[in-house]
């Protein structure tokens, strides 16, 4: 692609970096930017560097909040018993958004996945394990997708639980082998944890 500005190919380029956006999708985004008012793209520009800056990791559960603790680990009627364990804040927000549990969460920021280069100690299982192990927790419902990587997260984390009293559960499927959780629809990802089995009768199917 020739450009006739410096600036304008720099800001296709680094456009260019996000995922799916490839330099055409990117130069017309570009040139939508300039099109608008200057404020709206300084507006756009001041909320990226913000959200960079500024927001933190929960650091009780991982999930990506405006404050120390994020507002599902802050709030006293939550249940800090029970731990949902998913893969990102989207699935996160995939379970708040059937409305049907009131447990904590754990985030690990990903799943195990030796292809990848991912390995456990990259990922916030210690943190878990620690939680456990202090006593905290009497349930973990486990509710990665149900991937090849999933499953093997899942069952990482269950070997590394045993000794321990807690109990663990996984999520019923509805949903079909590898989809993502936050595809599935409210209604059946709600039941699916209202009917969460134990995670011992999983490994036997
Ligand atoms: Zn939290």
């Amino acid at each position: 692609m020739d450009f006739s500005s410096k600036l304008l190919e720099q800001a296709v380029d680094e456009m260019s970096q996000l995922p799916g956006i490839g330099k055409r999708t990117a130069l017309r985004l570009v040139l939508h930017l300039l099109k608008q008012p200057e404020a709206q793209t300084q507006n756009l520009a001041s909320a990226l560097t913000k959200l960079r800056s500024e927001i933190k990791l929960c650091k009780n559960c991982f999930n990506i909040s405006d404050t120390e603790l994020c507002d599902i680990c802050a709030n006293p009627a939550r249940n800090e018993e029970l731990v949902c364990v998913v893969e990102d804040i989207r699935d996160v927000m995939a379970i708040e958004n059937t409305g049907q549990y009131r447990g904590h969460y754990h985030v690990l920021g990903g799943k195990i996945s030796p292809m990848d280069g991912v390995g456990p100690s990259q990922l916030n299982i210690h943190p878990l394990i620690e939680k456990v192990k202090a006593g905290k927790v009497e349930e973990i419902i486990f509710a990665l997708s149900s991937t090849l990587e999933g499953d093997t997260t899942n069952f990482y984390i269950f070997k590394q639980l045993e000794g321990t009293k807690i109990k663990t559960s996984t999520i019923a499927r509805g949903i079909s082998v590898g989809d993502e959780l936050e595809y599935a629809d409210e209604v059946t990802l709600g039941r699916s944890i209202a009917n969460r089995v134990p995670f011992e009768s999983s490994l036997k199917g």
